[in-house]
């Protein structure tokens, strides 16, 4: 219980501080000098690697576009753990900007905005989910709703240590949709934070499709070969 209310209490902090502090001129992730208004320095920011080029997830018969604004390094890394289990919303916030960017850059028009979701149990424990995080920010911005009709059934084995294959079969059918008429024909982006197999996301996009969705395309923070 004290534990959520911490983090509820980052979450007003985050969203004061939002509004009285602006532009933060130390580094997020080395403490150094970082320009006006940049949230990372030269040198971190340098160390990105940005992925410019879409991808696809599935097969022949069944694929999705992906996209991700950078390929996996520590300092992505880093921000993602900040945000993922440390409640760092600032981090977050970057993290979301970045996204926000790539959309904006590449046009991409969509109806409605969807996220990887986490389970009751998950998400309980957390205080928050990061994908939804995310996905709040790009609403925001773009004036395009979330839906969240996207529910995880099953607790799936934790991912690491597991083969493509295995990862693939682990979370087939832990995903449902509620509310379906919400999604007919619409095109959706679909937010995680990280890619891998892309086993998750593609079983997300799935049942979205499943249940009457028109496209949907997949954005992640970061594309990870681990
Ligand atoms: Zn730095």
């Amino acid at each position: 219980m004290g534990k959520r209310i911490i983090k509820y209490i980052k979450k007003i902090f985050y969203c004061l501080t939002g509004l009285i502090y602006s532009g933060d001129e130390l580094c997020v992730i080395c403490n150094g000098y970082s320009e006006e208004s940049e949230a990372l320095c030269i040198i971190c920011s340098g160390k990105l690697r940005s992925c410019e080029e879409s991808f696809y997830i599935g097969h022949d018969d069944e694929k999705y576009l992906a996209m991700s604004v950078f390929y996996y390094s520590n300092i992505i890394k880093e921000l993602i753990i900040r945000l993922k289990y440390k409640s760092d919303f600032i981090c977050g916030e970057i993290l979301a900007k970045y996204m926000l960017e790539l959309v904006k850059n590449n046009e991409l028009q969509f109806d409605l905005i969807s996220y990887v979701p986490m389970t009751k149990k998950a998400l309980k424990n957390r205080g928050y989910n990061q994908s939804e995080f995310l996905a709040n920010y790009l609403s925001r911005f773009l004036n395009i709703k979330v839906i969240r009709n996207l529910i995880k059934a099953e607790d799936t084995k934790d991912q690491i240590g597991l083969s493509g294959e295995q990862r693939w079969n682990n979370t087939e059918k832990c995903f449902e949709i509620e509310k379906s008429q919400f999604i007919q024909n619409k095109n959706i982006l679909l937010i995680d934070d990280v890619i891998t197999t892309g086993a998750t996301a593609f079983h997300c996009a799935h049942s979205l499709k499943e249940k009457g969705a028109n496209n949907i395309y997949v954005l992640t923070i970061a594309k990870s070969n681990v």
